[in-house]
């Protein structure tokens, strides 16, 4: 069962992926300035490596610790005796909750930051900066979704129903695409749209340290982290408005990437250290 859901994860993945590329390139929103094939091509080894390392070891542990908590009788789902689609969409929606304050705290949290940072320093946005996450960000956050099945104790197919949901959004909001502002305005009043996190990858921090969210955007709202995109994201403001100035060596060297977030000199840290901390 779990592995039927493991595979329809992938497709959706696979798909989405080919979605949005093909959109994109019909349509792009910004023109790109790095070739297209050079963004897939460094982006693509990073997500080969992730699989092959980040899933051999915390893909097995986190099947065994879904069966597990579900064994226990653990979580708050179970405690509340939800179950069917009521335990599925609440659960997809508390998972998302957790994401948000996850996803803050890789913004806020020095050492957290670190990691983060190496998806941050895309020069661009497009479907292939969703492939780029560092392996240390992923084995964190392995370890921190592990918590977060203890707490609320989702049934397997709420747990990979939000994962593929999550990896889908994700290649929907990074991608090259924006829509009309009347579609944009009910759109992103639910969920996150590119022009929404667009404003999240931005150079000007007012924005970049704003709009966490991954599915619904209702949680920025919510807790206070609602930037409205200055510019509607659909322009380039210069060669700097997307991702980290000061980190442009890590654009695309893969020696500095992967070594950066273990480089005692990690500094750049106060852009998401000190403009609100919560
Ligand atoms: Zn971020």
């Amino acid at each position: 069962m779990t592995i039927d859901l493991d595979t329809g994860k992938l497709v959706v993945f696979i798909v989405g992926l080919v979605l949005f590329l093909f959109i994109e390139a019909l349509a792009p929103a910004r023109r790109w300035r790095e070739g297209r094939l050079k963004r897939l091509g460094f982006h693509a080894g990073i997500a080969i490596f992730n699989i092959f390392t980040v899933r051999l070891l915390a893909y097995v542990p986190m099947l065994l610790w879904l069966v597990y908590a579900d064994e226990q009788g653990w979580g708050l789902a179970r405690w509340l005796g939800l179950y069917g689609w009521a335990e599925i969409i609440i659960s997809l929606i508390v998972l998302d909750a957790f994401d948000y304050f996850w996803h803050r705290a890789n913004h806020r949290v020095k050492f957290l930051w670190r990691f983060h940072k190496a998806h941050h320093s895309d020069t661009e946005m497009d479907v292939s900066t969703a492939l780029r996450f560092h392996p240390g960000e992923l084995l964190i956050s392995a370890l921190v979704k592990a918590s977060w099945v203890m707490i609320w104790g989702p049934t397997a197919v709420a747990w990979f129903l939000f994962e593929a949901l999550v990896s889908f959004c994700a290649q929907f909001h990074h991608s090259n695409i924006d829509f009309p502002d009347k579609v944009e305005q009910w759109l992103s009043a639910v969920i996150v749209t590119p022009r929404y996190h667009a404003a999240h990858h931005a150079v000007d921090r007012q924005f970049g340290d704003r709009n966490f969210s991954t599915i619904f955007s209702i949680w920025d709202r919510i807790f206070h982290s609602y930037a409205q995109p200055a510019d509607g994201g659909r322009t380039t403001r210069g060669e700097a408005a997307i991702g980290l100035p000061e980190d442009r060596h890590l654009a695309f060297s893969t020696r500095a990437w992967i070594s950066d977030p273990f480089k005692r000199r990690n500094l750049n840290l106060k852009d998401s250290s000190t403009s609100d901390a919560p």
